[in-house]
């Protein structure tokens, strides 16, 4: 056993440059050598956890087991190391706050002034340290979220600072920067990166490994520029170039030796050779598939490529499981009619109908589940997707009319979807959903068992309303399965109808444990039936 390392990883010049891929794929690789690693991200906004943002702020909202809403750079670590995290993986400015200021208001502080340092810097190396002092991990990676030079960044840096110097050997810093390509002057350009780390000395830090994130690769001279006015040893400056696949960095920064030049550093000796047989294989089996998969992704924020993040890493590692490579088509909810449904959905292999909140594109998802239903495409509905299911099924085939969940519809006369008992005194937004996982029970001749294989699964959610179990016994007399349900509060968790290929919907969120390593059971399954049902429609 080591003692516990620390690396923080932080980013200069623009963000969106990957900074969490960067972290993970590092991390991967020193968990390829055997070692026990977590990563974890600080997050300099206010909010108290990114669940009340809207996906055009933040993208996805993330969620651990036991119910916190995080940044989607958890759900990168989770899939790349396999691992589960939880809260204290994420932490927000807003929360370091509120310890802070509880404290204050309990008189903790014994009639002291209480500021930013040493309070607050003090609050942060806490936190930093909580996921060290467990002595369950030998290296503990912490994404520092935003970029150098932000006025709200400054607590963590300063408190980065003041780590290394109480840490000494068992600390690192890896600093990632964009190096952009002028194509007016046909040039790279380093000056932002010698910038950026100028800031980042001016705030007491000295990079030991500079991350340089570029379109093509770059030649030795531009890394031996960065190294020299930089004053970071030539071989760890690392280029992280754009690569097919997320899932290649770990395999571009191996190829550098990142993993040996941050041991090297730390003063860790290991003798073992990088363990990544399974990751190859999955790369391979991504890189040789040639026939395709196509699956629709119903929603209203196709435009977002963050928005449904686990959903598409999901399907992609459930395709490349099935050798297939993944045609994803994105489809706007909002624009599904009537006329133009068999035209958008008639060549896909199957469907998926994604979570959401509120009214806007619930009918174009509707319209999308009949004709989905009808013509018996596989179909998967995730958390709203299921309930749409549900009030589709309960419209067009029960005769309910108008049948609605009280989300979109106070007072529609079939509140087939309605708010749970213990949601409706709640006046808190934040944090206040039915959150993380739950038990499901599965029905033994269900097609959500047979995916599974299991009875008891453990899944995570994110919602407020669910199936209103008055209705169970008329949805099952008419052809619709309640196939999973929790076994303590008698909720439905997973409805399906048997007489269909594959049409499954989860009230809970499978996409959220996925991993390369282990992919969800059921996303395997919805894949397969897909590929099926392609290969039916090409033979007829
Ligand atoms: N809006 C629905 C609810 O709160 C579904 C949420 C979701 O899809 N995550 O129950």
């Amino acid at each position: 056993m080591i003692e516990t390392k620390y690396i923080f990883v932080t980013g200069g010049v623009v963000s969106s440059l990957g900074k969490g891929i960067v972290a993970a794929s590092l991390g991967k690789l020193l968990q390829a050598r055997g070692f026990r690693v977590t990563i974890q991200k600080f997050d300099p906004y206010i909010n108290i956890d990114p669940g009340t943002l809207n996906p055009y702020e933040h993208g996805e909202c993330y969620v651990t087991i036991d119910g916190h809403e995080t940044d989607l750079d958890l759900g990168h670590y989770e899939r790349f190391l396999n691992i589960t995290t939880t809260k204290v993986n994420n932490i927000t400015t807003g929360r370091i706050y509120q310890n802070v200021i509880d404290r204050e208001r309990k008189g903790d502080f014994l009639g002291k002034t209480v500021q930013v340092v040493p309070h607050i810097t003090d609050e942060i190396k806490r936190n930093i340290r909580v996921l060290g002092n467990t002595g369950e991990y030998d290296f503990i990676i912490t994404e520092i979220g935003g970029t150098v030079g932000d006025i709200e960044s400054l607590p963590y840096i300063e408190s980065v600072r003041q780590l290394r110097w109480e840490l000494g050997k068992n600390c690192l810093c890896v600093h990632l920067t964009y190096v952009p390509y002028i194509s007016a002057a046909k040039e790279v350009k380093t000056k932002p990166t010698q910038h950026s780390v100028k800031t980042l000395q001016e705030q007491g830090i000295q990079p030991n490994i500079l991350v340089l994130r570029t379109e093509e690769k770059l030649s030795e001279n531009i890394c031996h520029k960065v190294a020299l006015f930089c004053n970071v040893d030539e071989d760890a400056v690392i280029q992280s170039y754009d690569v097919p696949s997320i899932y290649e960095v770990p395999l571009v920064l191996a190829q550098q030796k990142m993993d040996e030049i941050v041991l090297q550093k730390m003063g860790v000796t290991n003798e073992s050779k990088l363990k990544l047989d399974r990751w190859k294989d999955f790369l391979n089996n991504m890189k040789t598939a040639e026939k395709t998969v196509t699956i629709g992704l119903v929603g209203k924020y196709v435009e977002l490529p963050d928005a449904y993040k686990s959903i598409t890493e999901s399907l992609l590692q459930a395709a490349t499981y099935h050798h297939r490579k993944l045609n994803l088509e994105l489809i706007h909810s909002e624009k599904i009619t009537e006329n133009n449904v068999e035209e958008l959905l008639c060549g896909l292999d199957g469907i998926l109908v994604a979570p959401g909140f509120g009214q806007r594109g619930i009918e174009g998802k509707f319209i999308a589940l009949k004709y989905a239903r009808e013509h018996n495409k596989p179909t998967f509905g995730v958390c709203l997707g299921m309930q749409c299911m549900v009030i589709e099924f309960a419209r067009n085939v029960l005769g309910l009319k108008d049948a609605n969940s009280t989300e979109m519809d106070l007072s529609t006369p079939y509140k087939v979807i309605d708010l749970m008992e213990e949601q409706k005194n709640l006046t808190v937004m934040g944090g206040s959903m039915r959150l993380g996982a739950y038990v499901c029970r599965l029905e033994k001749d269900s097609m959500a068992y047979k995916a599974y294989n299991n009875e008891l699964i453990l899944e995570r959610h994110r919602h407020r309303y669910e199936f209103n179990n008055k209705f169970k016994a008329q949805f099952e007399a008419n052809g619709m399965k309640c196939a999973g349900i929790n076994p303590e509060t008698g909720l439905v968790e997973v409805v399906e109808i048997p007489s269909l290929k594959w049409y499954i919907g989860t009230q809970y969120h499978p996409e959220y444990n996925s991993t390369v390593l282990n992919p969800n059971p059921l996303f395997m399954s919805f894949i397969g039936a897909a590929i099926e049902n392609g290969e039916l429609r090409i033979k007829n």
